[in-house]
């Protein structure tokens, strides 16, 4: 029996990975696949009537529930919001739970993005998927994973929106049909009840779940699904250069040449 293919869908806050890909991640969790999902921060930041204590015990509550529903598990990497930073120790953090996961495949936010704290992740994700083969790169944990034996498929995810800070659409060139799964991604969204009142309050976002169907409706547009999610993939020297998404999901992959 061949072992199941193992998922990480690191992104900086809880329902970010609900927001941004979930509709693939119910596909893949579908087809056997491992699951795990993980924040950078817990989004203590993510309340205008709630304490940090409060507000990160509540959406860490609400992350585990929405990775429950596809039998995923949630770890929090502890980071506090608008502080994720690009230096030794987060790099060391992320490492050491990519070689604990050792995924094949792993989503994260694009490297453009409307959030600084959205672009650090995925630049902490790249280089934790580059250097988890390096037996020399120490971590420091008590009891250290060991070094990956190859580097994972790294996909991007759209940013927020679909646009960069000046207003740019950020193009896509591989798209996830999920028009099956919308209901399911919705529905992990939706346990993420607190950041509702969140963002109607913060962004003016009244309807989050309108906005994420704006967004799957634009990608659908742009591949000629109804609704679908869209990746960039990360082909930079080291990194496969097979497409392991569109192997696992078939049909329900389309690249575009962009
Ligand atoms: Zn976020």
């Amino acid at each position: 029996m061949t072992s199941p293919v193992k998922v990480l869908a690191l992104f900086a806050h809880p329902d970010d990975a609900e927001f941004l890909c979930a509709g693939t991640m119910v596909h893949l969790a579908s087809r056997g696949a491992e699951i795990h999902i993980a924040t950078m921060t817990a989004g203590d930041c993510g309340s205008t009537t709630l304490s940090p204590a409060k507000i990160t015990r509540l959406r860490q509550r609400e992350a585990a529930r929405a990775a429950k529903l596809i039998e995923a598990t949630y770890t929090c990497l502890g980071e506090k919001d608008l502080l994720v930073l690009y230096e030794a120790r987060t790099i060391k953090k992320v490492l050491e739970l990519v070689r604990r996961v050792n995924p094949e495949l792993v989503l994260t936010h694009s490297p453009v993005d409307y959030m600084v704290d959205h672009e650090i992740t995925s630049r902490l994700c790249q280089s934790a998927c580059f250097g988890a083969m390096a037996p020399n790169f120490r971590t420091g944990v008590r009891q250290p994973a060991r070094a990956a034996q190859r580097v994972p498929h790294l996909y991007y995810a759209q940013p927020f929106g679909g646009r960069d800070i000046l207003g740019k659409e950020i193009r896509p060139s591989l798209f996830v049909d999920i028009a099956d799964t919308l209901t399911a991604k919705e529905e992990m969204l939706a346990c993420h009840a607190s950041q509702q009142a969140w963002l109607r309050a913060q962004q003016e976002i009244v309807r989050p779940n309108h906005r994420m169907r704006q967004m799957a409706e634009r990608a659908g547009e742009l591949s000629g699904f109804r609704w679908a999610e869209g990746f960039r993939q990360h082909l930079g020297q080291g990194f496969p250069q097979d497409n392991l998404l569109g192997s696992l999901l078939g049909s329900l992959v389309r690249q575009i040449e962009t």
